[in-house]
């Protein structure tokens, strides 16, 4: 088996490096690479990339993340996370190969308190929201042969993150605000990689399961609460901390360009059910991580 991975290098790319290793040959790009275009900015260049390597499963990491930053460049999001992806869909599904891809709990407008299922009407609030659905939309569109994994909170021991951001101001600082009206799964790279790996193994025996899927792990917590885990984790593991005061304060008093989901709970029933997989507590993953970061 031949795999295309796109965006070797982000949080997810990185960990996917390691995870479809066993599966067959991995043929991985990003941006930067000259030998192949793996830059979504240039549709061409991606559309080269595909056939050249003319890969049985193609994955694609890569996506424009900055969800601040999008408010203000929407053209380049909308290059990044939709046209970019109309492009590989197209391409995938004229060599008939699979296409994994990755979305986002902003495609809802994360009204209520309930833990949303697939078929649940989007919303998004933001230019990154619409941006990931439109590449949804076209994968849907043009490639029946997909699993769009829609997923949230990702965090990861390499890459820029909450939880690594956390614990760099922890060390700095004797007191934080942070945000507590928000709830979703912080979710790990790693899982995601090692998910997304099991279910290609999948698909080779089972060809019934394609479409879009939540793949968050288990159980619920908010930033505010999530930060305070993960202080308790770095002092269980003989990690000073300066911080000594932690306030719980709602999104309104932290304005940012974008708008955010209050409600990111998303139901993983689905893809469990499916890929007869169990999904752990997202505490399991960000413990592992954060003593990974501390290097303990
Ligand atoms: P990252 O931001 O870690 O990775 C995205 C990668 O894309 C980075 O390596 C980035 O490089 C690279 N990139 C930047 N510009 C280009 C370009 N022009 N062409 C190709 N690649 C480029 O994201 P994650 O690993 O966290 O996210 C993986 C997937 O999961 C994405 O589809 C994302 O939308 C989705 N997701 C992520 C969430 C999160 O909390 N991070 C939440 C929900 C969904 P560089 O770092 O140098 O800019």
């Amino acid at each position: 088996m031949k795999i295309l991975l796109i965006g070797k290098n982000g949080q997810v790319g990185w960990e996917l490096q390691r995870a479809l290793s066993t599966l067959g040959e991995v043929v991985a790009v990003d941006y930067f690479d000259t030998h192949l275009c793996g830059d979504l900015t240039d549709l061409e260049g991606i559309a080269r990339t595909i056939q050249t390597v003319h890969p049985d499963v193609v994955v694609n990491a890569a996506a424009h993340t900055a969800v601040d930053k999008a408010e203000s460049e929407p053209a380049l999001s909308r290059l990044m996370n939709a046209d970019s992806v109309a492009i590989i869909a197209k391409e995938t599904a004229s060599l008939g190969a699979l296409l994994i891809h990755y979305s986002t709990d902003y495609v809802f407008d994360g009204k209520g308190t309930h833990y949303r299922n697939e078929d649940e009407q989007t919303g998004p609030l933001n230019v990154y929201g619409e941006t990931k659905f439109a590449g949804e939309e076209a994968i849907r569109s043009a490639n029946p042969r997909h699993f769009i994994f829609r997923t949230s909170w990702v965090y990861a021991t390499r890459g820029a993150n909450f939880a690594k951001t956390m614990l760099k101001l922890a060390r700095e600082r004797d007191a934080l605000s942070i945000i507590n009206d928000q709830f979703g799964a912080p979710t790990g790279a790693e899982l995601l990689a090692d998910c997304t790996a099991h279910a290609i193994r999948f698909e080779k025996n089972d060809q019934t399961k394609y479409g879009t899927y939540h793949l968050v792990a288990s159980g619920e917590t908010t930033w505010f609460d999530y930060a305070s885990f993960v202080f308790e984790v770095a002092r269980e593991n003989g990690e000073s901390l300066k911080i000594e005061k932690l306030t719980g304060v709602p999104t309104s008093s932290y304005p940012t360009p974008a708008k955010r989901p209050h409600n990111s709970r998303l139901s993983n029933d689905k893809f469990q059910q499916a890929f007869d997989l169990i999904l752990p507590d997202w505490k399991t993953g960000v413990k592992r991580v954060v003593i990974e970061v501390l290097g303990k």
